[in-house]
């Protein structure tokens, strides 16, 4: 069972990027660093409801 996510940029809070996590094994909001391109630099994605 694995569900789709929202991956948002920690600074202009857009969603770039979507993935899958088990939300049985990974209960923590999961943190990515990706590159945003309306901020163009890389910026901590995270999750989103
Ligand atoms: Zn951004």
């Amino acid at each position: 069972m694995r569900d789709i996510i929202q991956l948002a940029c920690g600074e202009c809070k857009r969603r770039n990027y979507s993935t899958t996590k088990n939300k049985k094994k990974t209960t923590e909001r999961i943190e990515m660093k990706k590159f945003c391109p309306f901020c163009r630099k890389h910026q901590p994605h995270k999750e989103q409801k």
